[in-house]
C-alpha cells in the first residue's frame, strides 16, 4: 500500500473510442446494478462514479437497477437508502430507478425458449449430487443422470417448480452446455431455483427465481446497455453470459471489468458490514466510523470528496489497494476551500483579562481566505476559555514555541495580543487559571516594535456554550483488517470517544450535516440523527492533518 496516487488509466474510455469509432456503438447507455441486500459502500461509490461519469462525458445515459433477485437477502429499507445515497453523491439516473424484478416474467419466458431449444433441462438431484459431480479445476465433472430427459418433460418439470409442486431445492433448471468446459462456470450452471419466499416487490407471485448468472446479461440486453461494466471476479462469467445471449438471439452488450476498490484499515464485504451492525459493534449503517456512503455523509464527507477520491484513484485492472489517507485528503481538500472557521474549545483551561471588563463584540471572518463567506459576531469578555495545550509552565524558548507561558504573549484569534501574568495551581499543583493582561491596541494590527507569533484559538466563558462531542477514529486498527485470523479482532477500540467541547455561540445555531472547521483543532459536523434544535452534538469528520502514522 503507498499514499502515492495512482496513474489515471482510461482503458475504459478507449474501448468506448474504438466501439463509437468502428460503429459497433452508437451511443453509451451504462447502469449500476446494485443487489438491494445492504447499504452502499465506497466501494461502489468507485463503480457509481466511472458509470455515470462516463454516461455524462459521452451524453447518453446511466440506469440505477436493482438486482433483486434473492427475495431471502433483499429489502425495501436498502431500496430506499441506495437511491437516496446515489442521488446525494450528485448523479441522476433520469426517471424511475429499474427492477431485475420486473423482468421476472420475461425471463421466465426465455428459460422456456431455452428449454424448447434443448439447451436447458430439468436436474432433480440433490444439492450435494451437484456439487460432487460438477468436477475440479483439473477434473472433468459429470453428466447429470437427469440431463438427457425429453423438451416435454423438462417443460412440465420447470411449470411444476414454477407452480409450487416442490419444496426449496427439490428441483433446478439448469443450462445444458460443457461439464467438461475447463471454466467451471460453464459446467451446466443453474438458471432457476426454487424459493418459496415472499419477495419485495412480487409478492408471492413466484416461487421460482432466477440466479444472477442467468439475469444479469440478460437485464442489460433488455435495457440497451452498451457497456456493462463489472468487477474482475466477472470475467469468468463473461463467456457464459455471452452464451446465454447467443442462444436467446438478443442484444449482447459488452462486457469490462476494472478492479474493484480495496481501502486500507477498511473492510467492505456486505456480509461483514452486516455483521457490524447486527452484532452492534457500531450504531447502525450509518454510524460515522462505517465505509458506507451513509455513514460518511454522516460523518461529514462531502460528497464532492468522495467524487474526487474516485477520480484520483482511476480505473485500472491490476490489484487496487489505497491508503485510507487519500480519502481523508480529499475530505481535507474540499473542507478547507467550503467549511466556515469557529472557535471550539476541548480541553478548557480558564483564562482572566486583568484588564478588560466589558463584553466586546468581535467581527470574525467566516473563512480568512474568502472574504465572500462573511463574517459572524464573536464575544470577547474579561473571562475566557482557552486549550490546556496551548499552556506551559516551563516553555521551551520563544523560537520553539510559540503559544502561553508567564510572561509570554500571544495572539487571540480575531481579538488582541494577551500576556500571562500569573499563573494558578490547585492543591494537586495543576494549573487552574491564568492572569493575562490584554494588549488594547492590537486589534487586527500588529503591536509597535515586537513580534507576536503564537495565534491561540478561545471563547468566552460567560457566553460559551457546552456541546458533545464526537472523536471518531478509523474503525479498524490494522492496515488490511482481514488478514487478522478474525477481522473483528482488527477493530480500533478506540475509534470511538465520547468528549465535551465549550463552542462560541453561533455554533449553537448551526444546522444538522452542518460541517464546522474547529480552528486549530479539526472539522466538525453537526449530527444529523442526534442534534436537536440549539443543541447541536458533533461529529469530528476529520483532523487537520495526518495525525495517524504519528501517533501509532
Ligand atoms: P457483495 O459484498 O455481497 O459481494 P457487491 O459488493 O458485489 O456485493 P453489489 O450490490 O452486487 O454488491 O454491487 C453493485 C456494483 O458495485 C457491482 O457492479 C459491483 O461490481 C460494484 N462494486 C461493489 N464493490 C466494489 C468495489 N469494492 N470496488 C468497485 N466496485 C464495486
Ligand atoms: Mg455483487
Amino acid at each position: 500500500m503507498s499514499n502515492e496516487t495512482p496513474v489515471i488509466s482510461n482503458f475504459i474510455r478507449t474501448i468506448i473510442n474504438e466501439d463509437l469509432k468502428s460503429g459497433k456503438r452508437e451511443q453509451v447507455t451504462t447502469r449500476f446494478p446494485p443487489e438491494p441486500n445492504g447499504y452502499l459502500h465506497i466501494g461502489h461509490a468507485k463503480s457509481i462514479c466511472l458509470n455515470f461519469g462516463l454516461a455524462t462525458e459521452y451524453e447518453g445515459r446511466c440506469n440505477l437497477r436493482f438486482d433483486d433477485t434473492n427475495p431471502v437477502k433483499e429489502e425495501d429499507e436498502y431500496v430506499v437508502a441506495i437511491q437516496d445515497d446515489v442521488a446525494w453523491l450528485g448523479f441522476d439516473w433520469g426517471g424511475e430507478a429499474l427492477f431485475a424484478s420486473d423482468y421476472f416474467d420475461q425471463l421466465y419466458a426465455w428459460a422456456i425458449k431455452l428449454i424448447k431449444k434443448g439447451k436447458a433441462y430439468v436436474d432433480s438431484q440433490s444439492a450435494d449430487e451437484m456439487r460432487s459431480n460438477r468436477g475440479t479445476l483439473t477434473e472433468s465433472g459429470t453428466n447429470s443422470p437427469y440431463r438427457d430427459r425429453t423438451v416435454e418433460e423438462n417443460l412440465e418439470l420447470f411449470e411444476k417448480m414454477k407452480n409450487g409442486d416442490f419444496p426449496d431445492g427439490a428441483q433446478i433448471l439448469r443450462a445444458k452446455i460443457d461439464m467438461a468446459s475447463p471454466n467451471m462456470n460453464l459446467r451446466d450452471p443453474a438458471m432457476y431455483r426454487i424459493i418459496h419466499a415472499h419477495h419485495h416487490r412480487t409478492g408471492d407471485k413466484w416461487c421460482v427465481y432466477p440466479m444472477y448468472d442467468f439475469a444479469h446479461g440478460q437485464e442489460d440486453s433488455i435495457e440497451g446497455v452498451t457497456h456493462s461494466i463489472c468487477t474482475l471476479e466477472f470475467e469468468d462469467h463473461r463467456p457464459l453470459y455471452d452464451w446465454f445471449l447467443k442462444e436467446l438471439e438478443i442484444f449482447a452488450p459488452q462486457q469490462i471489468e476494472f478492479a474493484r476498490l480495496n481501502l486500507s484499515y477498511t473492510v467492505m464485504s456486505k456480509r461483514k458490514l452486516l455483521q457490524l451492525v447486527n452484532e452492534e459493534y457500531v450504531e447502525g449503517w450509518d454510524d460515522p466510523r462505517m465505509p458506507t456512503i451513509s455513514g460518511m455523509r454522516r460523518r461529514g464527507y462531502p460528497a464532492a470528496a468522495i467524487r474526487q477520491f474516485c477520480d484520483r484513484i482511476g480505473v485500472g485492472r491490476g490489484a487496487n489497494w489505497i491508503d485510507l489517507s487519500v480519502l481523508e485528503d480529499c475530505v481535507r481538500e474540499q473542507l478547507n476551500e467550503t467549511a466556515f472557521r469557529r472557535q471550539a474549545v476541548l480541553n478548557p483551561l480558564k483564562v482572566t483579562i486583568t484588564n478588560f471588563d466589558k463584553v466586546e463584540m468581535l467581527n470574525a471572518p467566516n473563512h480568512p481566505q474568502q472574504p465572500d463567506l462573511g463574517s459572524r459576531e464573536l464575544p470577547m469578555s474579561n473571562e475566557l476559555w482557552i486549550d490546556r495545550d496551548d499552556f506551559m509552565e516551563n516553555p521551551p524558548s520563544p523560537k520553539k514555541y510559540f503559544r502561553l507561558g508567564p510572561e509570554r504573549e500571544v495572539r487571540l484569534r480575531n481579538s488582541y495580543i494577551i500576556k500571562c501574568d500569573e499563573y494558578i495551581t490547585d492543591e494537586k499543583g495543576e494549573v487552574v487559571e491564568l492572569k493575562c493582561s490584554a494588549d488594547l491596541d492590537t486589534l487586527g494590527k500588529n503591536p509597535e516594535g515586537r513580534k507576536v507569533k503564537g495565534i491561540i484559538h478561545w471563547v468566552s466563558a460567560q457566553h460559551a456554550q457546552k456541546v458533545p462531542v464526537r472523536i471518531y477514529d478509523r474503525l479498524f486498527n490494522q492496515e488490511n483488517p482481514d488478514k487478522a485470523s478474525n477481522y473483528l479482532e482488527a477493530l480500533n477500540p478506540e475509534s470511538l470517544q465520547l468528549t465535551e467541547a465549550v463552542v462560541e455561540p453561533s455554533l449553537l445555531k448551526a444546522s444538522q450535516g452542518e460541517t464546522f472547521q474547529f480552528e486549530r483543532v479539526g472539522y466538525f459536523t453537526v449530527d444529523s440523527k442526534d442534534s436537536k434544535e440549539g443543541t447541536p452534538v458533533f461529529n469530528r469528520t476529520v483532523t487537520l492533518r495526518d495525525t495517524w502514522a504519528k501517533m501509532k
